[in-house]
């Protein structure tokens, strides 16, 4: 059952995909951003301890530097993300901020996680921030992370962290309901599906994205879930716009797809 699973989790570690919070023409959804504050605040304030992986970074940074699309040239995208990061956390501060709440931010490599050395230090800053009550709002280090330390998406960052922050529930929220039977995008008899006890056996349904800012699609969601699984963490895919979607998923609500974690 749902809300037996709900029942013992603490710590949440929510990540929020670019096509949540990005308009069509590529610019931040405000709307969006509010209403994710909204509701993170109101975890926290129930006493759950609360991690947020945030993309859009660069989506805010083509906003502020007035560009048309995103940059195809790899110093001026990672000069982008620079740009959009600061502006994106700025959001969040101030939005975090009307609820009394203290962010901080947390820019990570693959290395930072990776490397013992590295990986003891990053764990000790997540618990302490966490001992202060503080939402810390991570993301892949964009403007410095080339290809080789690049984890490349947000989904398998989210797992990753969820693994050494040792959280009950990875949350994943996209710009659809969770895992169908295949892409609903094209297909109009695709079919939701509630829960899965073994990812290997839906591995297969998994398509990329259809979005010009959904970077992995269903496909990094499905190895973010194996990560998550095997290291002890529920995970759900659930849908940014339905209202009140996180706080339906921790009282145990049938909403988006559950992947129950290896005992
Ligand atoms: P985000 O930016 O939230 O990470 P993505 O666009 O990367 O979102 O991933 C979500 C997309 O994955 C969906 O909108 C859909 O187009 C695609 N997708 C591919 N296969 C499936 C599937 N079997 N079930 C649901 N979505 C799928």
């Amino acid at each position: 059952m749902r809300s037996d699973y709900m029942k013992t989790v603490k710590r949440i570690v929510v990540k929020v995909g670019s096509s949540s919070l990005t308009h069509d023409n590529g610019l931040i959804n405000i709307h969006q951003l509010e209403d994710l504050v909204k509701q993170l605040a109101d975890l926290h304030n129930k006493g759950y301890e609360v991690i947020l992986v945030s993309s859009g970074a660069i989506a805010a940074g083509i906003g502020k530097l007035n560009l048309t699309s995103r940059p195809t040239d790899l110093f001026l995208l990672q000069a982008t993300a620079a740009v959009g990061q600061v502006a994106l956390i700025h959001l969040y501060q101030k939005l975090f901020s009307e609820y009394g709440i203290i962010v901080a931010q947390l820019l990570l490599t693959k290395e930072d996680l990776e490397d013992e050395k590295r990986l003891y230090y990053t764990k000790h800053v997540t618990e302490s921030l966490i001992e202060k009550k503080v939402i810390q709002i991570v993301n892949e280090n964009d403007a410095v992370a080339v290809d080789e330390i690049k984890f490349g998406d947000n989904d398998t960052l989210s797992a990753r962290v969820a693994k050494y922050a040792h959280a009950d529930l990875l949350i994943l929220l996209s710009d659809i309901d969770g895992l169908y039977t295949k892409n609903p995008n094209n297909f109009e008899d695709a079919e939701l599906i509630e829960e899965v006890k073994s990812v290997a056996s839906v591995k297969h349904l998994a398509g990329d994205s259809h979005s010009s800012v959904g970077t992995g699609g269903m496909i990094t969601k499905l190895e973010a879930a194996t990560i998550a699984n095997d290291s002890g963490v529920h995970m759900v895919i659930a849908n940014s716009k339905t209202p009140w979607v996180i706080k339906s998923i921790t009282e145990g609500k049938g909403v988006g797809t559950l992947f129950v974690r290896k005992e």
